[in-house]
């Protein structure tokens, strides 16, 4: 344990020295405020925002468009939760580098600890949903069935939300993250109806596979090394994310990375809010 944290800490010192003449140079005159817990971060998470008008399909690993990340922009997703476990160990970490980052929630583990759903927009995340049960592939169910599906999610999280305080209300945002990235023309278009955003990613980590920590910070590192930038799922639902990702960050800081949050347009939620999912029928 103490050779751990002192090798972090000297990789902190080190990268200190190195990152702030750049960072001072290069970025508005105006000193940015550090993160108090990570001296390599600033204190706030710029956002990308993203249009949501006629849903447009975002992720460079399926579409043309990466969401207007620039070079060296990283943003953190984190699909499958809440999860008991995990989800706080993820919060907590994220808070001492101070990130925000986007949730992909699965509606029925949501209905099961609302309380989580609240935490994760009470620390300035935004929540987008990833169907009620999280089946395999949408493509195999029918219009009618994967629509509720889409709808059951949407409504579990809005349910969850409705008695944390407004301001935090806001997290949900008009995202859909399709499970297993098995998308559908007809409900991408559907989505598209409600100005919903369809979220996919650059690249992954394959902390969905069975591998460990160390092998998940060395997949994730590679692939945002070849790409440069651009949106990385990991799950927060799996034990070695949570045990692998403060290094994991403090080493793409020092490498020169500066993380984004995905976040809708706020007139994409006014949009969204004038062209609701028809939830009468989904309501967990
Ligand atoms: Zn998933």
């Amino acid at each position: 344990m103490f050779l751990r944290y002192s090798y972090i800490l000297g990789g902190l010192m080190i990268g200190l020295v190195l990152a702030t003449p750049v960072r001072a140079a290069t970025q508005d005159p105006t000193p940015i405020a550090a993160c108090p817990t990570d001296p390599l971060a600033p204190a706030e998470t710029p956002r990308v925002e993203i249009d949501t008008r006629n849903g447009p399909t975002i992720g460079t690993m399926q579409y043309r468009d990466g969401g207007g990340l620039r070079n060296k922009e990283i943003a953190l997703t984190f699909d499958d939760g809440p999860n008991p476990d995990v989800t706080p160990r993820i919060l907590d970490i994220l808070d001492k580098h101070c990130i925000k980052a986007t949730f992909f929630m699965v509606g029925f583990y949501a209905e099961a600890r609302p309380d989580l759903v609240r935490e994760v927009a009470a620390r300035g995340h935004i929540i987008g949903t990833h169907t009620w049960s999280h089946p395999n592939s949408l493509r195999h169910l029918s219009m009618a069935s994967a629509k509720t599906q889409i709808k059951r999610g949407f409504a579990a999280i809005k349910t969850a939300l409705a008695s944390a305080p407004p301001s935090d209300r806001t997290a949900l945002a008009p995202f859909f993250r399709f499970p297993g990235l098995n998308d559908k023309k007809s409900l991408i278009i559907w989505l598209g109806d409600h100005n919903i955003a369809t979220i996919s990613c650059s690249f992954g980590a394959d902390d969905w596979k069975h591998i460990n920590a160390n092998q998940v910070y060395a997949r994730g590192l590679g692939a945002i090394e070849s790409e440069g930038r651009g949106i990385l799922i990991l799950h927060d639902t799996k034990p070695h994310t949570a045990d692998m990702l403060s290094r994991f960050i403090v080493t793409l800081e020092r490498r020169g990375y500066r993380f984004v949050q995905l976040a809708p347009k706020p007139t994409s939620r006014t949009l969204a809010d004038a062209t609701p999912l028809d939830l009468r029928n989904a309501l967990p």
